[in-house]
């Protein structure tokens, strides 16, 4: 699998406490995407579909967020993640796609079986006009679908926004994840940025 980026433990991605893998690569140009680093098929680290599965098991508490990049463009080594992953821990897949639920069930034969085993999906692009802060996801076109009977709840709880997750690495970078309340947030932050280095210089 082609992967971008990892993360072991988000609060702010689906329900609970998950593990987030994001994809490298995705066939959609949503003006204003917030992961426009993660859309070339070109970069990104080859991970064997063995070692994810390990860390995914040994460090996932409530369940796997896959986003991206599109989930979908690597459907089949997903599947063979989720399987593997199901063999030992029962969790549960929350996935975010810019295909809708309609376009996928007519799919390629790995995305359709790929969306047999989600939970919880977010289908659609990502349409800046249509930006609202909402549970998990961040234009209104954007649907959240509750594909089997694990996550009922999420059916009767308020649609508001899960907040973004800020926390400092060890080289002392701030990363953040989740979906921002408002358009542009990425480029208000690497403007921020250039006016403090500035400043400083
Ligand atoms: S589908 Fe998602 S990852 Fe792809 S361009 Fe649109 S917002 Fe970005």
């Amino acid at each position: 699998m082609v992967v971008a980026a990892t993360h072991r433990s988000c609060h702010v991605l689906g329900p609970g406490n998950r593990y987030a893998l994001w994809v490298q690569g995705c066939p959609f140009r949503c003006p204003g995407c917030v992961s426009p680093q993660w859309l070339a098929f070109t970069g990104g680290k080859r991970l064997a579909v063995d070692d994810l599965v390990l860390d995914i098991v040994s460090f996932a508490v409530d369940g796997l967020t896959v986003s991206g990049g599109e989930p979908f463009a690597q459907a089949a080594g997903l599947v063979a993640l989720v399987r593997q992953i199901r063999q030992s821990r029962d969790l549960s897949l929350c996935c975010y796609t810019g295909y809708t639920l309609e376009a996928l069930r007519r799919g390629s034969p790995a995305q359709r079986e790929l969306l047999g085993l989600v939970d919880l999906l977010v289908d659609g692009p990502y349409v800046r006009s249509r930006h609202a802060p909402l549970r998990w996801r961040a234009s209104t076109n954007q649907r959240l679908h509750v594909l089997t009977d694990r996550h009922l709840d999420v059916l009767t709880e308020p649609d508001d926004p899960a907040g973004l997750q800020i926390e400092i690495g060890p080289d002392g970078e701030a990363q953040w994840l989740g979906v921002p309340h408002t358009p542009g947030f990425r480029e208000a932050l690497a403007a921020a940025a250039d006016l403090v280095e500035s400043r400083d210089a």
